[in-house]
């Protein structure tokens, strides 16, 4: 049988921008390696119910200090996974599988916590919601956890990669980033992962490049292997020539010295050759985004997405808590106008704490401000929180998924309830996300009853174009650049320019698309953190 003939080229999907260049890092996933399952007798089931509580308590343990390791290091939204590990090990029902079958199928310790945690995962995965099937990446964590302490292994193999090495994985999961540090890898390839993933969020937090959906990357590259990253184009070369050597380069370094003249000029005003000015702003969802956005020098905070201080917890947030948590994320964004917007969920984002019941279609269902009337109290109280943080922020709202004009109606008889009861505060701008071709095709009619519109081109172009957003099966069909939405951005440009118009969707961070979007009659942008330079 001829041995499979090794690719020199890579292709996968572009997770974080940038370049990298240096020695490969493979990563052998536990999960992958064979363990000893073997059959016991019954007199030895004692011993191994023992290794099992010990393994559970050593990773209790282990949480507890990658949560705190991460929550210092990263994000308290990302440290938060490892909690959520830990209450999946308490829960009783899965303690109890296990040990009943350790009690009654007499085999050791890592076939049976293999067995049931696999079960497990297969379970969460096979769900319609997308938050619980993300739940069979911390299962599959766990079990990996949970081999490790029973074979006593503490290291993780990624405390061994040299600095400066490519990483290279089939995936990672969340107990990798508690061991994976800023400096170490230079960039990070991995075969399961798209937008979504861990590796994904980890490399945009961290700022290094990295590249997903590579197929069969493992079977390709070995540790030691010279590699080209060229994650702005999705593409790596294994062991290259001298003459792709030479043309990696070039371009690396031009891009090395656009990023720092970007950065150079970042805090100036953005303006066209003519003298126009350009408002950049930055779409942010949590503190580390707003401090990024900040030292990036975004004229202000565009989007801020309000989702994860709902989505992490198990009751409603107060109030109070609210307040709070939105103080503390805006705090470096004090002195800039901020946007907040009102809670957006319904489609593939739940909130846990309320029994929403299923939808056949929800990217067409109860999504948005559609949901936040159905939970008046939810919106009341949100409502309220942002009128108290206006007092200390420059701060607008944004209604999410608006279609007809009744629905801004709506909002508004609960804001001006909300501001009769706080006549000391001035009210705060209300605006809407014109996200749907309808909102857009009757901006006239929505334009009178609102202070400002946002332009939500992500969901505008999966209505537009009929592409789901996270669908690989339709991304040729996903452009947002397409005439069909440009045309739409120029119709509310149109009709609105009386009042603040701007895009915060994936768009206004495509170098491509500026001119268009100028020729549209947009002045405002609002993109991620790291894209405010150059789009500058
Ligand atoms: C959009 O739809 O373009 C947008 C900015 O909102 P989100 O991506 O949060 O749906
Ligand atoms: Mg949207």
């Amino acid at each position: 049988m001829t041995k499979k003939r090794k690719k020199h080229i890579l292709k996968g999907t572009a997770l974080s921008e940038g370049y990298a260049r240096g020695k490969a890092f493979l990563y052998r996933d536990v999960l992958q390696t064979r363990y000893d399952f073997y059959d016991i007798e019954p007199d030895k089931v004692c011993e191994e119910l023992t290794r099992f509580e010990k393994a559970v308590a050593s990773v209790h343990k282990d949480l507890k200090f990658s949560a705190t390791r991460v929550e210092k290091e990263l994000t308290n939204q990302m440290a938060d996974i490892f909690r959520a590990q830990a209450a999946i090990l308490s829960d009783a029902s899965l303690i109890k599988e296990i040990r009943n079958k350790l009690e009654q199928d007499f085999m050791n310790a890592e076939h049976v916590v293999d067995h049931v945690l696999l079960r497990w995962e297969k379970k969460f995965r096979d769900l319609r919601n997308k938050n619980l099937r993300q739940r069979a990446d911390d299962i599959a964590d766990l079990n990996r956890r949970m081999l490790h302490a029973l074979q006593g292994i503490h290291a993780n193999i990624l405390e061994t990669m040299k600095p400066g090495s490519i990483l290279v994985a089939k995936r990672l999961l969340p107990s990798d980033t508690a061991y994976f540090k800023r400096k170490l890898a230079k960039a990070v390839l991995v075969e399961l992962g798209g937008s979504g993933s861990h590796a994904a969020l980890l490399t945009r937090e961290y700022g290094i490049p990295s590249i997903g959906h590579i197929q069969d990357l493992v079977d390709h590259i070995r540790t030691g292997d010279e590699l080209l990253v060229d994650a702005n184009q999705g593409k790596v070369i294994i062991n290259p020539t001298e003459n792709e050597k030479e043309i990696f380069n070039k371009k690396f370094q031009k891009y090395k010295k656009e990023s720092v003249k970007a950065k150079q000029f970042s805090f100036r005003a953005a303006k066209t050759k003519s003298g126009e000015q350009f408002k950049v702003m930055a779409n942010v969802a949590c503190l580390d985004d707003v401090k990024h956005a900040m030292e990036y020098g975004a004229d202000g905070i565009g989007l801020y997405r309000t989702e994860s201080l709902y989505m992490s917890r198990k009751f409603i947030p107060t109030l109070e808590e609210i307040v709070e948590e939105m103080r503390r994320v805006l705090e470096p964004a004090h002195n800039k106008h901020v946007t907040v917007r009102l809670l957006d969920v319904g489609g593939d984002k739940n909130l846990p704490f309320l029994n929403t019941p299923y939808e056949e279609n929800p990217f067409l269902g109860r999504r948005g401000v559609r949901f936040l009337l159905k939970f008046p109290d939810l919106l009341k109280t949100q409502m309220a929180a942002l009128f108290k943080l206006s007092c200390h922020f420059n701060l607008r709202i944004l209604i999410p998924m608006v279609t007809v004009a009744e629905d801004i109606k709506k909002v508004r008889v609960i804001y001006e309830n909300v501001k009769k009861e706080n006549t000391s505060i001035k009210p705060p701008p209300l605006g809407i996300m014109v996200e749907t071709p309808a909102a857009a095709l009757c901006i006239d009619k929505l334009i009178n009853n609102v202070d400002f519109v946002s332009l939500g081109t992500n969901d505008l172009t999966q209505y537009t174009m009929a592409a789901g957003r996270e669908n690989d099966m339709v991304a040729n069909y996903f452009l947002d650049d397409h005439p069909a939405v440009f045309e739409l951005i120029k119709l509310v440009a149109k009709h609105s320019s009386k009042k603040s118009v701007s895009i915060c969707g994936e768009l206004a961070g495509k170098k491509s698309a500026l001119k268009k979007i100028y020729e549209c009659g947009i002045r405002e942008l609002s993109v991620s953190p790291s894209l405010v330079p150059v789009i500058k």
